[in-house]
Formats: structure tokens, C-alpha cells, sequence
């Protein structure tokens, strides 16, 4: 195993708070919002067995033991004190959670007293967005509300995130929209929203990323597969080609998050434009055996200055720690291959996997100056 320094997890979410029976646990091992098949078991991937392989032993049984073994172990040990296990085991020294996802998760204070480590938050746009619509009356207002909330939180968090790619798709026109249209189409939305309504109009989302754009923080946008009502056609970064052009040279860095299986496609942006920057996040999680491969593909263009390690872990603890198993030992065999070979000195392949392990991310996030955001040890 290749030495690392404390990774830092540039995007994850909070763990849950409740204890799991087996059929909810099976259901976070995927994101396919759907139950499994009849007849087969969402244990029966790379992702249920890279659990099984690395989560067992931590919590005192052999490794591959039968998943009820594993739940009846982690429901008497408490949800607490295997989330504690779990995450401390990780390496992970800095979690940046995109707090965006509704249900009973985690505040990144806790996952950081959790695990040991320091947290910052990542906002969620969308969430953001329809948090200020539930209180605002008219489309004036809400538009004005919305402004001062991107900026308030733009104080504390260390960056913003957007699902416009699952709600809408990435081939967004490029330009920011301009304030006519900005006001029309919320007055259109705010009128016919339900309560709690998603925001999915295309006009609204792209004032969210301009708006995010002007603070000057880090945007993170979800790219590839991921939630379950999205379109894996509507998600290739590629789309995003015209708007990282039109973003190129304002200061506001765009980081892709999640790419597979269009991982490739990221790198190459990450490689063209300055600002563009990329991660795996659960790619690795989800490739389980062959994450290895994944990993050299995302290095074949992805400048080794502009990748970013993710575990995009979210809801089971047991996500960010084969996330980060993962990670560590693919990159570890990858790097040890290379260096075998003689195409990377040793001294090189020590300082760029601690680029990709954390120094990236505390450059692009600034997080060497900042406090560490609620350190629970
Ligand atoms: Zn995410």
C-alpha cells in the first residue's frame, strides 16, 4: 500500500442516523431507486462484495461473511459506534458533504465528530432554490431572496454543488439567462409549484449556476450516473463543453463529479480548460474489482494537477470506506505497476498521489487558511 496523507473526500453526503434492516442497507448499495430484481440481490455487485470484503473486519468478523451476519453484528454494536468504527478506518481527514439530500443523514458536524476528522459544507443550488421559494410570496421576491441566500452561504461553505444534469440534463445554453427571463420563469414556477415542488425549469437552473459562478467558490456539478429520475443520455460532461467555455477565465472553478461512464469525456475537459477539474467519487465504490481500470482510464488525460479523490459516499458509512479502500489500493497497484515498468520515478508517483489524494482538493478549496469546521476527536 502506496503512504498517503489524510484524504481529503471532496464530495460525500451524511450516513443515516437510524439502524438498518437488510432490505434498506441493500438499497444504498445502489442508485437505482427501484427494488431488485425478483430473484436477485443488490449484495450480487462489485459493490456488495467490496463491502463485504472490507467492512466485516472492522467491526470484528471475517471478511465475505454473509450480509445478515453483518447487519445482526452492526445492529448490536449500535448505529453509532459501527458509523465510528467505520469512518475512522478510512483515512479520510477532511470530508467536504454536499448537504443537499433530503432524509435523516448526518450534519457534517457530526460525520466529522464521527469519523475523527474535520468537515465543510458543500451547498446544494437546487436545494437552496426551492428552500427560498417555500417563503417567498412573488417572483420578486424570490429572486432578490435567492441572491442574498447564494451569497450567505457562500460565507461558510467551501463550495457549491448542482444536480442540474439529473433535473434537466447538461446541454443547458451556455449564457447566463437575463433578468426578464429569470423573473418570468419564476413566476411561472412559483405558481404552479406543488409544496416542496423540485425546481427542473432550465432557465432557473442556469441563474443558479451563474449566480453560484459570480461567488467565485468551487462549482461542483453531477455528471455520469447518479440519481435514479435522471437520464444517463442528458448527463455526459461533454454537454457541458459551450458552458465551461463561457465560465473559462472568471475565477470560478468547475469540478465534475462522478463522471462514469463518461470518466474519459471528464478528464478531457479537465485536460482542455484551465478551470475544469474532475473526480471518480462512487465510481470506484461502484466498479468494485475493476476500479483499478477505471482509475488509469481517468489518468489517461486528466492532468495529474486537476483529479480530485471522492468517495461520493452517501447513507452508509460502509460507502465511504470502500470508497476509500478502493481508491487507496488501485492507485497504490496502478502507481506500483508504473513505477516497476520505470515510465514513473518512485519520488514521482509519491507526489502526485498525494496530489490526488488531498493536495488538490486543499488548493482548489482553500482549505489550508480555513478553520477545520467542527474537528471531533
Ligand atoms: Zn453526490
Amino acid at each position: 500500500m502506496i503512504e498517503l496523507p489524510p484524504l481529503v473526500d471532496q464530495h460525500c453526503h451524511g450516513v443515516l442516523r437510524t439502524e438498518l434492516g437488510l432490505g434498506t442497507f441493500e438499497a444504498y448499495l445502489t442508485q437505482s431507486g427501484a427494488p431488485a430484481a425478483p430473484g436477485t440481490t443488490f449484495f450480487d455487485t462489485q459493490t456488495g462484495f467490496a463491502v463485504r470484503r472490507w467492512c466485516p473486519p472492522l467491526l470484528g468478523l471475517e471478511p465475505h461473511c454473509p450480509p445478515a451476519s453483518y447487519l445482526a453484528r452492526r445492529r448490536e454494536l449500535g448505529v453509532l459506534e459501527a458509523g465510528r468504527r467505520l469512518l475512522r478506518s478510512t483515512g479520510i481527514g477532511t470530508y467536504l458533504v454536499d448537504t443537499g439530500l433530503l432524509g435523516d443523514l448526518t450534519e457534517p458536524a457530526e460525520l466529522a465528530a464521527a469519523g475523527g476528522a474535520a468537515a465543510h459544507e458543500i451547498v446544494r443550488l437546487e436545494l437552496l432554490a426551492e428552500q427560498v421559494a417555500d417563503t417567498s410570496g412573488t417572483a420578486d421576491g424570490f429572486v432578490a431572496n435567492l441572491a442574498e441566500a447564494v451569497h450567505g452561504a457562500a460565507q461558510s461553505a467551501v463550495g457549491f454543488s448542482s444536480v442540474a444534469g439529473c433535473r434537466h440534463g447538461l446541454a443547458l445554453a451556455p449564457e447566463p439567462p437575463g433578468p426578464g427571463e429569470v423573473r418570468r420563469c419564476a413566476g411561472r414556477w412559483l405558481s404552479g409549484r406543488p409544496v416542496a415542488g423540485r425546481l427542473t425549469d432550465p432557465v432557473l437552473l442556469r441563474h443558479l449556476l451563474w449566480t453560484a459562478v459570480a461567488t467565485g467558490l468551487p462549482l461542483q456539478l453531477h455528471a455520469g450516473v447518479g440519481d435514479p429520475d435522471m437520464r444517463i443520455d442528458r448527463t455526459d460532461p461533454m454537454l457541458l463543453t459551450d458552458f465551461v467555455r463561457a465560465t473559462a477565465g472568471l475565477g470560478t472553478d468547475v469540478v465534475l463529479l462522478h463522471g462514469y461512464p463518461y470518466h474519459r469525456q471528464a478528464a478531457c475537459l479537465a485536460d482542455v480548460f484551465p478551470h475544469v477539474y474532475a473526480d471518480l467519487g462512487p465510481a470506484l465504490a461502484r466498479t468494485g474489482s475493476r476500479a483499478r481500470t477505471v482509475l488509469a482510464e481517468a489518468l489517461e488525460l486528466a492532468p495529474f494537477g486537476k483529479l480530485l479523490f471522492s468517495t461520493g459516499g452517501q447513507g452508509l458509512p460502509e460507502l465511504h470506506v470502500v470508497g476509500a479502500r478502493l481508491f487507496h489500493e488501485a492507485l497504490g497497484r496502478l502507481l506500483a505497476e508504473w513505477v516497476a515498468e520505470g515510465v514513473w520515478s518512485r519520488t514521482d508517483a509519491a507526489r502526485i498521489a498525494g496530489l490526488i489524494a488531498a493536495g488538490n482538493a486543499h488548493r482548489v478549496y482553500g482549505l489550508e487558511g480555513r478553520s477545520d469546521g467542527g474537528r471531533g476527536r
